[in-house]
């Protein structure tokens, strides 16, 4: 993996190609290539130990133009303003896909949260909160978890947002517990649309998902949600990795177990031990031989570099971002299927809309409601994405783009240019 990759550049490559393919003008789309609005945050905590340590917090509204903008808030050391830029962008154009009336947007703080007791991140958060206080709101910008972030995270965003406003305001943030307003069926629901899409996907060519085998990067959130339905769907997942260790049975591990074992590891797999599987190298993951690979940890995995190695035929992107816009081209000149992370991931924010709705109206869905409404939308932009790509005989994520595209145009072009 290259850590020098602009991942916005990435988003940019993509959005040009797709506004070509497709004959939309750069009048029509240039706003698209920037974000609308970007806030960076310096702000100090008070440490456990009673220093005073600064933070770097950034919140990114890359358009607004369908909606108010929705994204996510993520807490890792490598978080800068390029990578919530792209990963902004990325939540206008998911939004799109799902036909959801959502812009986008993306938020983060530079920080190592394994480095930080449970009180030092909430005073982080809240100070966090309050520092982008004046941009987020329930008809503006709704946050929501990212990598590093639950919904305990949320529920402080929640408070504090309400203690500024002076009174409680769930449909600031979705993610949240149910006990303040969170929906069933929201902390799987992103691995639930990776393993429908995963699903869907074996139907359209032919394949019975029993057959196939499945490597699955990263096992938080969505990586361990998405193995374990697929599991369950009578699929082998194979292998497994975090960024502790990775492991390995032809037989198929046991997801379920390794997941009560997480529980009581930290949330890591490092250390896990069954008869039948071995510990594998987990920068190796990604070139098992499988017919599934799900990249589901973090952006720039897949490169130039590395995409030789690639022996999976259809890889489902589960993270934002794993594939560089050069590997990507690679893959479809050698026939590989790629479900993008725009529709693949998408699962996340089409119940974190429900979530928003719910708290709106003051109700609450029962989780069949969910599901099942959450597989009809994000069932209907799959074979739309799909059929697409037949028709033009593009990658799936240049027919993902060429629809989020003409959508957020349409939107634009209807709304037309103030002032
Ligand atoms: P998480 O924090 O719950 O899990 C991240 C996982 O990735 C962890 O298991 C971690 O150990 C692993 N990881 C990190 N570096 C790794 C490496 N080098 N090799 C292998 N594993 C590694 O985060 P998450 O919510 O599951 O998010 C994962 C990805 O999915 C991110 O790209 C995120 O933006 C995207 N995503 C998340 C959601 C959501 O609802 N949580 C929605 C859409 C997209």
């Amino acid at each position: 993996m290259s850590t020098k990759a602009n991942p916005y550049e990435n988003f940019l490559n993509v959005l040009d190609s797709a506004a070509e393919q497709d004959g939309i003008s750069l009048n029509e789309y240039a706003t698209f290539r920037f974000p609308e609005r970007e806030l960076t945050v310096n702000f100090p905590v008070h440490m456990d130990n009673g220093e005073i340590k600064m933070f770097t917090g950034y919140r990114i509204q890359h358009s607004s133009a369908r909606g108010p903008c929705k994204g996510g808030i993520r807490f890792h050391p490598d978080v800068d303003m390029n990578e919530v830029r792209a990963l902004s962008a990325w939540m206008t154009f998911k939004c799109a896909i799902a036909n959801i009336p959502y812009g986008g947007a993306k938020g983060g703080i530079t920080c190592d949260p394994s480095q930080l007791s449970r009180q030092e991140l909430e005073r982080m958060t809240r100070r966090y909160t309050s520092m982008i206080s004046p941009i987020i709101g329930p008809h503006k910008d709704i946050p929501a978890p990212d990598v590093n972030t639950n919904a305990e995270i949320m529920g402080w965003l929640m408070d504090t947002y309400s203690m500024i406003e002076g009174y409680p305001v769930p449909g600031v943030v979705t993610g949240k517990s149910l006990d303040i307003g969170g929906s069933l069926g929201r902390p799987e629901a992103t691995g639930r649309g990776v393993m429908l899409v995963a699903s869907s996907l074996s139907q359209k060519l032919g394949l019975d998902i029993k057959d196939c085998t499945f490597a699955v990067q990263g096992f938080g959130n969505v990586g361990s949600t998405a193995a374990l339905l697929i599991s369950q769907l009578g699929a082998k997942v194979v292998a497994v990795s975090d960024h502790t260790a990775a492991f390995y049975c032809a037989d198929g591990l046991n997801i379920a177990e390794m997941l009560d074992y997480c529980a009581g590891n930290n949330r890591v797999l490092s250390g896990y031990k069954a008869d039948g599987v071995t510990e594998i190298d987990k920068n190796e993951l990604l070139y098992t031989d499988v017919d599934f690979l799900i990249p589901a940890a973090l952006e720039n995995q897949i490169t130039e570099e590395n995409v030789s190695k690639i022996k999976a035929k259809y890889i489902i992107e589960g993270a934002n971002g794993p594939t560089s816009y050069e590997a990507d081209k690679i893959l479809f000149e050698s026939g590989k299927i790629v479900i993008p992370d725009i529709l693949a991931n998408s699962g996340g924010v089409i119940v974190s809309y429900f979530e928003w709705v719910q708290n709106l109206q003051s109700l609450q869905w029962s989780l069949d409601e969910v599901n099942n409404r959450l597989s009809d939308l994000l069932l209907k932009s799959f074979n739309e994405v799909f059929e697409l790509s037949q028709e033009r005989n593009c990658s799936m994520r240049m027919a993902a783009y060429i629809i989020a595209l003409r959508r957020l145009v349409r939107a634009k072009n209807t709304r037309g240019l103030y002032p």
